[in-house]
């Protein structure tokens, strides 16, 4: 069989896949974008963050009328969830968006194949079509496999009430009993899907937090909606087996000091996530990888082998879309020959709990483990007239900054929203900005854009909405 020949193969259509090769199209290149699943898009698109996001909105919208009778005195009836219509209207988000990317790919003229693929050598793919193999020759390949849900031997029984994030967005039924073992970002989210939709949520983290890689202060609102809505969180405690018990799960674990022994109705394990870099045929390249599987890159993208680079959750490190993304431009310009980098990426991090976490750049955690001095200064969202006038005064924005030269080093937000809020952090990180330079852009009132300007204005001592502090000089005017 005749290979085809291609300039650049891309093999993953996620966030990674996808924008690498349109980006390279878009450089004039001849690219081939091979995909496993029927719909282009990857995790994110089809089982990761927009599924979650749509469920997180009805989540969201559920809670909110439940609250509103209490607060405002506006009543709504007990909802009723119809949960094939609910399944529909996920499927219906992301069938539009994939379609999308179908369309954007042909208006580029990148090829498409559905199938899985697998490296015959440093040049070639061969392809599993549902019409049979085809055979693809490069120049260069791009790889952006992705990851999947890790799911410990130990939990695997085979038993579908134990779910991964996959299996729960599916959201075939609502379990009376719901275990979450894990309280990182998914566990969190889909725990609040559920709870929030009628499950009674029991979250089991083995650490002494949930959300560990964002600042105490900033997962403590979160996990007082935990409290509130879940039946119950509990932290340093370990899962040690489960075992099938009829319709049930049977859960033995380690809390307390004491050995705990449950039945649930169903089991979401999210503890984390692995390159699927399994079956591709790697072994038939140079490409190497780490002792995690994770494939080994440099600061381009570049792999050990030279005729790839690779992308995304399969490089390992944060493992978010817009990483994914940033990546896939970085590798086209590295395959160009232009000048690039990845070091030093500034990649702002969301939770969408309730309310949102969102952190970009130095963390006030992060700066105590490496002592380097920073001032840390806070606005809480008590005194935002905006929070104000939607009950939402649980949340808080705070900026991590240089003493000496008063550079915008980190911004760490929690509350509704703050996944929107973070991108002007990010900006103000990226181009080096002073507390100064945010405290005298005039922000537009009432809106919770104003809890930065008016964290900066705290720094200086004269925030307009807090008491006036010790310290600073008054910002020169402009
Ligand atoms: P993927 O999106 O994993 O895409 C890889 C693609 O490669 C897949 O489509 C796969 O089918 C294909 N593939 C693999 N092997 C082969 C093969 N041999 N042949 C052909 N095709 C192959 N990130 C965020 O930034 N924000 C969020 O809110 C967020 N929410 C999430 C919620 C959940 C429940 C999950 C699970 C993840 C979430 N993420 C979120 C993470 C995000 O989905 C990933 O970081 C992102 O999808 C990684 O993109 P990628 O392009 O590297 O790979």
């Amino acid at each position: 069989m005749e290979a085809k020949q291609t300039e650049v193969l891309v093999l993953g259509a996620g966030p990674g896949g996808y924008a690498a090769a349109f980006f390279a199209a878009d450089q004039g290149k001849k690219v081939t974008l091979v995909e496993m699943d029927e719909r282009l898009g990857g995790v994110c698109l089809n089982r990761g963050c927009i599924p979650s996001k749509a469920l997180l909105h009805v989540a969201k919208l559920v809670d909110e009328t439940r609250e509103s009778g209490a607060i405002r005195g506006v009543t709504f009836a007990e909802p009723k969830i119809d949960l094939a219509k609910l399944r529909e209207w996920k499927m219906s988000v992301i069938t539009k968006l994939s379609g999308g990317i179908t369309q954007l790919a042909k208006s580029r003229g990148v090829e498409v194949v559905h199938g899985r693929g697998y490296f015959e050598d440093s040049q070639t793919l061969r392809v599993e079509t549902p019409k049979g193999q085809q055979f693809i020759k490069f120049q260069k390949a791009i790889l952006a496999v992705g990851s999947k849900p890790s799911l410990p031997a130990a939990f695997d029984l085979g038993n579908k009430r134990i779910m991964d994030s996959t299996g729960a967005l599916e959201l075939e039924e609502l379990p009376k009993k719901l275990l979450v073992v894990g309280g990182g970002y998914i566990g969190m989210e889909l725990g609040t899907v559920y709870a929030n939709l009628g499950s009674e949520v029991t979250m089991v983290e083995a650490m002494a937090t949930i959300l560990a890689g964002a600042d105490p202060d900033l997962v403590r609102p979160v996990a007082k909606y935990a409290e509130k809505h879940f039946k119950e969180v509990r932290v340093s405690a370990k899962v040690l087996s489960m075992a099938t018990a009829g319709k049930q799960i049977k859960v033995v674990m380690e809390f307390g000091g004491k050995k705990i022994e449950e039945l649930y109705d169903r089991v979401l394990v999210s503890v984390g996530r692995t390159p699927n870099c399994y079956d591709l045929g790697l072994k038939n390249t140079k490409v190497q990888r780490d002792a995690k599987g994770f494939v080994i890159v440099n600061d381009r993208m570049e792999t050990t082998d030279p005729n790839f680079l690779a992308i995304g959750d399969v490089v390992g490190g944060i493992m978010l879309a817009h990483k994914a993304s940033k990546e896939a431009r970085i590798a086209v310009e590295a395959m160009l020959g232009h000048a690039v980098t990845s070091k030093d990426l500034i990649i702002p991090a969301v939770v969408f709990t309730d309310p949102e976490v969102a952190w970009v750049g130095l963390t006030e955690s992060e700066a105590k483990a490496k002592n380097i001095p920073v001032e840390v200064v806070r606005f809480p969202w008590s005194a935002s007239g905006r929070a104000i006038s939607f009950d939402r005064t649980d949340g808080m924005t705070k900026l991590i900054v240089e003493p000496e030269t008063e550079r915008i080093l980190g911004v760490g937000i929690v509350g509704a929203g703050a996944g929107e809020l973070i991108s002007e952090g990010a900006h103000a990180v990226v181009m080096g900005s002073t507390v100064r330079d945010l405290a005298e852009t005039v922000h537009p009132h009432p809106t919770l854009s104003e809890t930065l300007m008016e964290a900066a204005e705290a720094f200086y001592g004269h925030c307009t909405h807090m008491a006036p502090s010790r310290k600073k000089t008054a910002p020169a005017a402009a």
